[in-house]
């Protein structure tokens, strides 16, 4: 038996060799780096529960950093972060209005895009927290699992919300990232991951020549200030159908004049029962690069990084709009306000369980998705 993945320590998120620096509570921000048995490198930082660097080789074997993120915490603090690889919540994506009714009470949130919330709120949000962090190697895999306890009442959400998310890297190169929450009154809950890929790596122009597949025929269509009309579409016969394999770069102009300007939309997956299953695939011919999501959530937020705006990340590359996509395994956005959307309200004594996987392969490796 042997540990094929190691876990560092690493003293913070800066530049090797120096000695980091501290959450916006002042807790020191620790880094963690899982390695496989091929080559791939994840670290993931206290501080949002973040994913800030994932480097995976090529169909030749030439690794490059995939996820968009920053070289220290400054930029990580910073209104350059567009939660570049952060856990999102309590409630990922639009509440319209700010505020929502539960159990005849009204509460209000912080108004953070407009006259909506997003993403959970301002200050103590789940992306800007500082998390406990504790390491584990198994056989095959190795990981870490973070913890967060927001108070009653942080950012305006009802109950006391225990949360834990656990990253694992194994040798079958799957990046699983698992979330729980359990809650002492009822409240709203819908995580997700924030990653932002780009399989030609990090930096590169657009994501144009990335080919997606979405196993999703039906999506919520959003009006003004992206918030949804609570409708429920077929993919079919729109620029949003990706049923079968197609580029970014073939459609997204179709969506300039419209509410989300390129791709920024919540496709509702063919599985809804809570099993893991295939929502989506992305191809990069020209690296081989392959991402496959795998989820047991109903939905998947597809972002095509429409709001990047050239803002200086990790080794000095420039983000442009359209140069990284999203792939957002959750609920489907302002479920508060819409009853024919499954709820997101998490009851005392029951657990929120959400597992979210990304996995990788290269075209050499002519792999096809398990479904
Ligand atoms: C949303 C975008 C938003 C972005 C912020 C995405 O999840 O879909 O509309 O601008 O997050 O980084």
């Amino acid at each position: 038996m042997r540990h094929i993945c190691e876990v560092i320590m690493a003293a913070g998120i800066v530049l090797a060799g120096s000695t980091g620096g501290a959450g916006e509570k002042g807790n020191a921000v620790k880094t963690f780096t899982l390695k496989n048995a091929n080559k791939i490198v994840a670290r993931i930082m206290t501080r949002g529960a973040t994913l800030t660097e994932l480097i995976v080789p090529d169909k030749n074997g030439k690794p490059a950093n995939i996820v968009l993120g920053f070289d220290d915490l400054a930029g990580y603090a910073s209104k350059d972060n567009q939660y570049f690889g952060c856990t999102v919540g309590r409630v990922a994506n639009r509440i319209a209005g700010a505020s929502f009714e539960l159990d005849g009470k009204t509460y209000i949130l912080a108004k953070n895009d407009g006259e909506n919330h997003l993403h959970g709120g301002v200050k103590n949000s789940l992306d800007k927290v500082v998390w406990k962090a504790k390491p584990f190697n198994k056989e095959n895999e190795s990981g870490v699992i973070f913890t967060y306890t927001s108070p009653d009442g942080e950012e305006g959400y009802p109950g006391k919300l225990d949360v834990t998310v656990t990253y694992t890297l194994n040798d079958k190169n799957e990046l699983k990232i698992d979330f729980e929450a359990k809650t002492d009154k009822a409240t709203p809950v819908n995580l997700t991951n924030h990653s932002y890929f780009n399989l030609a790596g990090a930096g590169a122009d657009t994501i144009y020549d990335h080919e997606v597949m979405i196993n999703a025929d039906k999506y919520t269509p959003s009006g003004k200030g992206l918030i949804p009309t609570g409708k429920i579409e077929p993919v079919k016969g729109t620029p949003v159908d990706f049923t079968k394999p197609a580029l970014i770069g073939d459609r997204i102009d179709q969506l300039i004049k419209t509410v989300t300007i390129g791709y920024d939309h919540n496709f509702v997956l063919r599985s809804q029962d809570g099993s893991l299953a295939l929502a989506a695939q992305v191809r990069h011919k020209p690296s081989g690069r392959i991402l496959t999501v795998h989820t047991t959530e109903p939905a998947i937020q597809l972002y095509t990084g429409n709001f990047l705006n050239g803002q200086k990340g990790k080794d000095g590359k420039t983000y442009k709009p359209r140069s990284a996509l999203c792939l957002e395994t959750q609920h489907f956005p302002d479920a508060v306000h819409h009853p024919n959307f499954p709820s997101i309200i998490l009851q005392p004594g029951k657990t929120y369980r959400h597992t979210c996987v990304y996995s990788f392969s290269t075209e050499s490796e002519k792999e096809s998705p398990k479904r």
